[in-house]
């Protein structure tokens, strides 16, 4: 297993992109005081990324058969991109992909038409709401946002927070219960436009890291929807097809965190190795002493490791032998401690100077925490692979 010789060439093509659009910006961008759109846009009509995508939806539209989208060509713009820090394809993450998928899984055809196309070419920003101040890792059990059916449509009463271009997004989905006709509250999802009356956002909130991705908290007061925003051709986890497709979402999802984590690792190991090699103490590189040896090794295992959890996923999609979500929570799971012990590790090789704000790889030690966070955190992924052990009952997986 390996990159292909095309991949190689289409990385370098993007390493090239981001040596000269991205790291000028990389202190702009990573103090919050730049959004990230411009920038994501600029990389979306170079690459064309946005008319692929457009040729893709509407081949699906039209029941016309398309090849599949190459995933190695989603992967590899998030892992170079993530060499200057995770945050610009969180927020490009979430808008041309979580968004547009869930439109895309619960839509019908107008709602498709309406809001998919301006998605997947990035003309609008989109946000995924879901996450709540009382509902986190148990986003569905908690969920205290509320949909009520009204003439016309729903009033929707709730608050979201840590969501994910929330102070800049023009296309919302955001999930609330709703009662079903034996009173029974079920998740369900609407889309609302950003400027929608009733709907209040605040500024992007203050993080730790990933300050090149916006969050922010919605509030929504008896908000008025029309009936065709909302989401409702879904028919559950019971029907196999959009469960499929939900765990196919689920796995590329922590796929592309996994392809982040290597971004996070390579750029790490790389500053670590210059570094290693140019700073004298007790008048030798600390190159030579043994145990800043042990941490570039133990970042080099996390970049194998990584790497090659990524090329075995990308093999098994193309081969048609769909991941499974407790394969893909492993990756996760792995993947991103991997990034945080390597941006750890990496401060320490560059000892004070790591720790400066103008050191990339403190940027990093920061960024690279939220990979163990969301889309799950380490503790839901670990319960994951648990449930899928012990539902199986072989041990000849
Ligand atoms: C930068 C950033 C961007 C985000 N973007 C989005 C977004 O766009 N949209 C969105 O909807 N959400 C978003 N999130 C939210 C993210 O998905 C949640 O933060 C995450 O799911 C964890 O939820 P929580 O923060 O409420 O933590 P909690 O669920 O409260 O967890 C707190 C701790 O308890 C542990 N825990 C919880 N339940 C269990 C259990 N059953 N067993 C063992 N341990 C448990 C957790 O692992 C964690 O360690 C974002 C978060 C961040 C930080």
């Amino acid at each position: 297993m390996g990159w292909s010789e095309e991949q190689l060439e289409f990385r370098a093509s993007l390493r090239r992109f981001a040596d000269s659009e991205i790291a000028p910006s990389r202190f702009e961008l990573e103090s919050g005081r730049q959004p990230p759109y411009e920038v994501l846009r600029r990389y979306y009509a170079e690459f064309q990324v946005g008319d692929e995508a457009l040729a893709r939806f509407q081949a699906t539209m039209d029941d016309r058969s398309i090849p599949r989208a190459n995933p190695a060509e989603i992967l590899l713009p998030i892992i170079e991109f993530s060499r200057q820090g995770p945050g610009l394809v969180t927020s490009l993450g979430v808008s041309t992909s979580l968004a547009p998928t869930s439109i895309l899984r619960a839509g019908n055809a107008e709602q498709k038409m309406r809001w998919v196309p301006d998605l997947l070419t990035f003309t609008s920003i989109g946000a995924w709401a879901l996450t709540e101040p009382d509902s986190g890792s148990d986003a569905f059990g908690g969920m205290r946002s509320r949909a009520t059916r009204v003439d016309g449509g729903y009033l929707l009463n709730g608050s979201k927070t840590f969501v994910t271009n929330g102070p800049y997004a023009d296309t919302i989905v955001y999930f609330a219960k709703l009662a079903n006709s034996d009173g029974v509250d079920k998740v369900t999802s609407f889309v609302l436009d950003g400027n929608i009356p009733g709907l209040s956002r605040s500024a992007p909130l203050d993080k730790m890291g990933l300050h090149s991705s916006p969050t922010g908290d919605l509030h929504l007061i008896d908000v008025f929807v029309e009936a065709d925003r909302h989401l409702a051709t879904n028919r559950g986890p019971r029907d196999r097809s959009s469960h499929t497709r939900a765990r196919a979402t689920f796995a590329a999802e922590r796929a592309s965190v996994a392809a982040m984590s290597l971004g996070v690792i390579e750029r790490c190991l790389e500053l670590s190795i210059e570094y290693a090699r140019a700073r004298i103490q007790f008048g030798d590189s600390i190159g030579t002493f043994q145990l800043v040896q042990e941490m570039l090794a133990r970042i080099e295992m996390a970049r194998y490791n990584v790497e090659n959890m990524l090329l075995r996923y990308l093999q098994d999609v193309e081969t048609g032998d769909r991941p499974t979500l407790a394969a893909a929570s492993v990756m996760k799971l792995y993947a991103a401690s991997a990034a945080s012990q390597a941006a750890s590790d990496a401060v320490q090789i560059h000892g004070g100077s790591g720790y400066m704000a103008s050191s990339h790889v403190e940027q990093l030690f920061r960024d690279a925490r939220v990979l163990q966070i969301y889309g799950g955190t380490d503790q839901m992924q670990i319960l994951e692979v648990a449930k899928d052990l012990l539902r199986v009952p072989s041990v000849n997986r």
